[in-house]
């Protein structure tokens, strides 16, 4: 029995004494592998930082290019019929191509395009901090003037800066989004931009507490419901502010002269160190030529269906050219003074909705027909 043991035991160590000279012969083979994989990871570390700095480094458009080029080499690469495939997906004639991250649907994302500072903010829930390079966007950069991602906490927005106010059209192919950006002049035959005057910091006329930006507003809103309602399709409107912000003076005209407004509306309250003034008054721009559809004739337009909406006292018109927006609006400008924070009747008035109401609907009636009248 024990010499058995003693046997199994030798036979045991001759085993392992094999096994281990064996491994030690291996071991420099093994550690050179190790280090070999150890070198590759870090070059391709090294790549991978190299080629994030290099992209960092490039503009928007040549971001897209960049990227599209590389997209078109890969495709290259391939052989048969993934090569085919490959290469006819890159040939789509929309302008731009996103790619949704994987289990990432339509419904994770929102598109806003913000008209006045020209940025477009497309934001897709669930995208993760690489997903530019990851998931690369592919096109042509005609209209863009920058391009940047921002990581949220749920996602990722790409911001688009375009040269020019841009509407989008969309065709989804998920995980694909085609998009084409289009001038207003080509989505709508005629376009009237308004304006609420002031906003942020800056209130205008406060009276007892009241902001004149926040009367301006209330009537711009009311005013977009009524367009809302209409639903006119061959109608674009476009709105400086519709929340308390104060977009720049030539921000407001400028939209209207990169829209190719057909007119500018600018919605404004008065106020005087005499509190019996009171009543409605439109300025227009009188060094523009004043017959036809001129600036002056859009002003006594709103002037009379202003006045004839509100009841309230015809001031007549006021001359406006000093006024940068109306100055400054390639569009006939008219900016209409709807009453006299001043006065207390007229203030009572222009803080009820229902006055806020009528003046909207003045005003609209004033924009269509200055639209059949052919501007
Ligand atoms: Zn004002």
């Amino acid at each position: 029995m024990e010499e058995k043991f003693v046997r199994n035991m030798s036979l045991l160590a001759a085993c392992l004494t094999v096994l281990i000279c064996g491994s030690l012969y291996y071991l420099p083979a093994l550690e050179v592998q190790a280090q070999q994989y150890v070198e590759k990871q870090m070059r391709a570390r090294r790549e991978r930082k190299e080629r994030e700095e290099m992209l960092a480094k490039l503009s928007g458009p040549e971001f897209l290019d960049y990227m599209t080029e590389q997209a078109r080499a890969t495709a290259q690469e391939l052989a048969g019929e993934q090569h085919r495939e490959a290469v006819e997906a890159l040939d789509f004639p929309q302008q731009l191509r996103l790619e949704l991250p994987k289990n990432v649907s339509r419904d994770h994302v929102t598109i806003e395009n913000h008209y006045v500072d020209r940025t477009i903010d497309i934001t897709i829930g669930g995208a993760g901090e690489d997903y530019l390079v990851s998931y690369p966007m592919i096109g042509k950069s005609d209209h863009i003037e920058d391009l940047n991602y921002f990581q949220e906490a749920d996602g990722g927005t790409v911001q688009l800066a375009m040269e020019q106010v841009c509407e989008l059209s969309l065709d989804w192919e998920e995980p694909y989004l085609y998009i084409d950006f289009v001038r207003p002049k080509e989505r709508y035959d005629k376009i009237v931009v308004i304006d609420a005057g002031h906003g942020a910091n800056m209130p205008g006329a406060t009276i007892g507490g009241v902001m004149e930006k926040d009367i301006d507003l209330a009537i711009v809103q009311e005013l977009k419901r009524l367009f809302d309602a209409a639903g006119d399709e061959t109608l674009g409107v476009y709105y400086t502010r519709l929340d308390d912000s104060d977009p720049a003076f030539m921000d407001r005209s400028g939209l209207a002269n990169d829209t190719g407004a057909n007119l500018f509306v600018s919605i404004h309250n008065n106020s005087y160190p005499s509190p019996t003034v009171n009543g409605t008054t439109v300025l227009y721009d009188e060094k523009k030529p004043a017959g036809g559809n001129s600036s002056m004739h859009l002003a006594s337009i709103l002037l009379d269906k202003v006045t004839g909406a509100l009841g309230s006292k015809n001031r007549g018109l006021s001359k406006g050219n000093e006024i940068y927006v109306i100055r400054t609006s390639e569009a006939p400008a008219a900016l209409v003074e709807v009453g006299f924070m001043t006065n207390p009747a007229e203030l009572s008035n222009l803080t009820s909705e229902a006055y806020q109401k009528k003046c909207a609907q003045g005003i609209y009636e004033g924009i269509l027909q200055a639209l059949e009248e052919g501007y």
